[in-house]
């Protein structure tokens, strides 16, 4: 019989959600994705593309298009110059990008430092690589990093380090300041740096993104995973790209030519012609969620919920301890049955879940569900 590899794991958290919200019809606050629809001019390139007869297989790095929009995106949101040839890999969503760095980098025995409350799609492929998951706490309520915390915890077979900001699931952002923290401790010690920045254009109240890309030390060690379905509201088209330095990219690509060899062509060529044609859509981002923000905490407002505002992503954490002690798991699941609106339990992850109330609600729903979901929440 087989031998699972992954014995403790089981169906990921946004899938069981989704299929609880869809069985008691519970407004589905849960899973991170819009209810609304993209821009219909990116529809519509997927529809001419393919009806063009571009449906074969795309060049294994990623359409030329494609990457070259891509290099002119990071110099214009980031001033940072990438060759789209040696340093930048379409892959079909972050996902599998993610898959294909950690695989890259993780030796059997090698540790990685990742940090809770962490995104969980990283363990699963630390450990499948042979190596082990080191978890750090990001302290509630701002979730910030203990950078001597992470120092002491470096040691000769400390590998890598996986950071994501905006994050997810608890909305808080790196710094300027923690990423210089995190370039001098990686350089000191000669790590390796996985940057999960899918929600790189969500950042709130004035604030900055701030990317490995930007930081020459880090830009030289460092895998930056970015998700166009996040950028473009097309979850459901997963495809996304990995920035990398050129030696880095060619271990990544070795990987990700026998997972998925390439991602999908007309999907590449419409959101190419998008970027084109649509250069300032992403700047469009941030105000466009903020508000969307800003109107469910308002609903909430005479609600017995605590919160602080999220300082990037499209989730809004709610603390829940002024109402019940029940475990998040449990509670989430009695509130998608009534009074029908799903999220997430912010336990799940956790290596070792502190004493801490918090549920995850996904604000890229449209006005009338997120005032609807957040008047239902006010009767609890
Ligand atoms: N990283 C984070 C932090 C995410 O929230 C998600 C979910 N969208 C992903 C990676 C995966 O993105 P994709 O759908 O492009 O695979
Ligand atoms: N990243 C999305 C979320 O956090 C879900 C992705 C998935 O379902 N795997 O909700």
């Amino acid at each position: 019989m087989l031998e699972s590899k992954l014995p403790a794991l089981g169906t990921t958290i946004f899938s069981r959600m989704s299929a609880l919200a869809a069985q008691h019809e519970a407004l589905n606050l849960s899973q991170g994705c819009p209810d609304f629809d993209a821009p219909e001019a990116l529809r519509e390139a997927l529809c001419r593309h393919t009806m063009a007869g571009h449906n074969q297989y795309a060049p294994l790095a990623g359409t030329p298009q494609l990457r070259e929009q891509v290099a002119a995106q990071l110099l214009r949101y980031r001033g940072t110059r990438c060759d789209p040839d040696s340093e930048i890999t379409v892959v079909p969503g972050a996902t599998e990008g993610l898959f294909c760095a950690i695989t890259a980098c993780v030796h059997p025995g090698d540790e990685v430092i990742v940090f809770d409350p962490c995104y969980d799609s990283y363990q699963p492929a630390v450990e499948m690589a042979g190596g082990r998951a080191v978890h750090l706490p990001l302290a509630a309520p701002g979730f910030t990093v203990d950078w001597e915390r992470v120092a002491a915890a470096v040691n000769a077979r400390t590998r890598l380090v996986i950071i994501n900001s905006p994050h997810n699931p608890t909305g808080s952002t790196l710094s300027r300041a923690d990423l210089l923290q995190l370039q001098a401790l990686t350089e000191r010690h000669d790590l390796l740096v996985i940057s999960d920045e899918v929600y790189e254009h969500m950042v709130f109240d004035g604030r900055a993104h701030h990317s490995v890309l930007q930081f020459e030390g880090l830009r030289q060690r460092s895998f930056a995973v970015f998700s166009f379905g996040k950028t473009f509201g097309v979850t459901g088209w997963k495809t996304g790209y990995c920035v990398a330095p050129p030696e880095l990219t060619r271990e990544l690509r070795k990987i990700h030519q026998y997972v998925s060899f390439v991602a999908v062509t007309p999907v590449q060529l419409a959101i190419a012609d998008f970027m084109r044609d649509e250069p300032g859509y992403p700047a469009t981002l941030a105000a466009f969620y903020q508000r969307k923000r800003d109107l469910f905490c308002r609903a909430l407002r005479d609600s017995r919920f605590t919160l602080q505002p999220s300082a990037g992503t499209y989730f809004q954490l709610l603390d829940y301890s002024a109402i019940s002690g029940e475990v998040d798991t449990r509670l989430c699941e009695t509130w998608t049955r009534s009074p029908g609106v799903a999220s997430i339990p912010v336990s799940v992850f956790y290596q070792h879940p502190p004493e801490q109330h918090y549920l995850r609600f996904c604000f890229a729903k449209s006005d009338a569900v997120l005032q609807e979901a957040a008047d239902l929440l006010c009767r609890i």
